[in-house]
């Protein structure tokens, strides 16, 4: 477990013991399910969206240090932006934790989330950190609503 030291840097830790915006969103009118069979993550993504914009994303669920505070750092990320910027995180998010994605500094919005771009040496790990992410897609973007790793 020693080289998962690197990964459990400041903002991880800070964010798995206090996870921000973790509550159910009443009135929500977007909500979506994931599950990750590999760490046995869970967690239920609640978002309002006003004329294309992201008002509020909440999140609910139990899960590893990882899953956690990425779902806690994304519901910073997201609020306040478009769908379409939505997007754009995630796929930025997505490339960055799986080492696709260019390591472009001018990504929009990414900020704190490159603590996780430690992830990517993890391949166990970046389903952790990418799941409240697939999930909060899912309930923005998608029609089926639940969403699974594997
Ligand atoms: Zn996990």
């Amino acid at each position: 477990m020693n080289d998962l030291n690197d990964l459990y840097q400041e903002i991880i830790l800070d964010h798995n013991k206090r996870p921000r915006n973790r509550r159910k969103l009443e009135g929500a009118s977007l909500k979506a399910e994931g599950y990750n069979p590999l760490c046995g993550d869970r967690v239920t993504i609640y978002a309002k969206v006003e004329d294309g914009i992201v008002t509020e994303v909440t999140f609910e669920g139990s899960g590893c240090a990882i899953s956690t505070a990425s779902a806690s750092l994304m519901t910073e990320a997201l609020k306040g932006k478009t769908l379409e910027q939505a997007k754009e995180i995630f796929e930025h998010f997505h490339g960055l934790v799986t080492g696709n994605g260019e390591e472009s500094k001018e990504g929009p919005g990414l900020g704190k989330l490159a603590v996780f771009s430690g992830v990517c040496r993890f391949p166990a790990r970046v389903k952790c950190a990418t799941l409240a992410w697939h999930t909060a897609n899912a309930a923005l973007h998608e029609k089926d609503k639940t969403v699974t790793t594997e």
